[in-house]
């Protein structure tokens, strides 16, 4: 019964401090020149309107939400920004400091528009920190699971590199943070955001402590990485699963790649800890591939049962992606539910029942027509 479990609900209002203005100037340069172009080659010239998808609205209707319609169970608290220390276990030092330059400056970081503004740094180190809080959390018996409400996400950054609205790679460090504080020897990292999660893949490719499982739909989509064949490195080779799928995959099809590939992988590689790179992306509204609010539901049923089976009940969720407001928090809220305890749907083929009811209400008329 949702409220039969306690879950922890990390929302800080610092992540609503990054938001790259495309009307204000950003540093001139090269980088300023070419995303300008780019813009102006979508037909989003000068007097066209271009706002930056990931914006604060994002997280704020999720919050408004969870305030509005609060989850039985579910206990709000707010953040922590990381350390540069905390960072660097991700992330190169000569990286930190390219962007520890920038700080309170307006700035494009990667030609697929990503961009930091004035208090993008103190948002993203929040971000990070919180993805930390939680894990702290999780180990130090004050929650069992949690779910971490921030931006900027984290899934494409990698090591040297910002990039898809990402600088700092949440989930990553939130990894390697319970591998150093807490002594984890094995983390699952799910990544169901309906983008490869490119960064958090090349960060762990030769790590056999990180199973990285990642849904997606399949190149030449955003990021064009995840291919099946992507299996790892070095000594990680195998610890990588990637399951690109075509646009019109949705339920079904998500929790057959859970329950038929997730599921046997966990069982091998027998995780301490359960993190996931929760974007919100998959579901239909934003028409990248076709999940249901059902979809998500289930998803998680599934990664609660293996965080219980393996963890001690020990999962961590971090948002990822997910542009529709009013979508994300309702895909948010119905997450929340099942780790709070609540009964996870069962998908179906979308219309079947229906049809099933019609064909019942029209199987008399035909009858007497013979
Ligand atoms: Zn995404």
């Amino acid at each position: 019964m949702i409220g039969d479990r306690d879950v922890l609900v990390i929302y800080d209002e610092r992540v609503l401090l990054h938001r790259p203005e495309a009307e204000e100037a950003f540093l001139p340069g090269r980088m300023e020149k070419r995303i300008r172009g780019i813009l102006d080659g979508l037909g989003l010239g000068v007097d066209t309107k271009w706002s930056y998808p990931e914006h604060p609205g994002r997280v704020t209707a999720v919050n408004d939400l969870l305030l509005a319609e609060p989850v039985p169970g579910v206990r709000m608290t707010s953040g922590q920004p990381a350390t540069r220390e905390q960072l660097a276990r991700v992330h190169t030092t000569s990286y930190l400091e390219s962007l520890y330059e920038l700080e309170g400056k307006q700035a494009w970081l990667d030609v697929d528009t990503t961009a930091i503004s004035a208090g993008s740094l103190d948002a993203a180190e929040v971000a990070a920190g919180s993805a930390i809080a939680a894990v702290d959390a999780v180990f130090d018996g004050s929650a069992q699971s949690a779910f971490v409400i921030s931006r900027p996400p984290g899934h494409h950054a990698n090591a040297v590199r910002a990039r898809g609205f990402c600088l700092f790679n949440n989930i990553a460090v939130a990894a390697a943070h319970a591998q150093f504080q807490w002594d984890v020897e094995r983390v699952l990292i799910i990544d169901w955001d309906a983008h490869h999660g490119n960064g958090t893949q090349d960060i762990f490719a030769a790590d056999p402590s990180v199973l990285f499982f990642d849904t997606h739909r399949a190149a030449p989509f955003y990021p064009g990485t995840g291919d099946m064949e992507e299996i790892g490195d070095g000594l990680g080779e195998g610890t990588t699963v990637n399951v690109p799928l075509p646009e019109d995959a949705g339920d079904l099809a998500m929790v057959a790649a859970f329950e038929n590939i997730l599921v046997p992988a966990a069982e091998w590689f027998k995780p301490e800890l359960i993190l996931v790179s929760a974007g919100m992306d998959a579901h239909r509204s934003e028409l990248c591939l076709q999940l249901s609010y059902d979809g998500y539901s289930a998803l998680t049923g599934i990664v609660q049962r293996l965080a219980d089976q393996h963890c001690n009940g020990r999962l961590i969720m971090a948002l990822e992606g997910g542009y529709n407001p009013d979508t994300l928090a309702k895909c948010t809220r119905r997450v929340l539910e099942v780790m709070a305890g609540g009964e996870p749907a069962v998908p179906r083929e979308a219309g079947m029942e229906e049809v099933a009811e019609i064909a019942e209400f029209h199987q008399s008329a035909f009858a007497d027509m013979e």
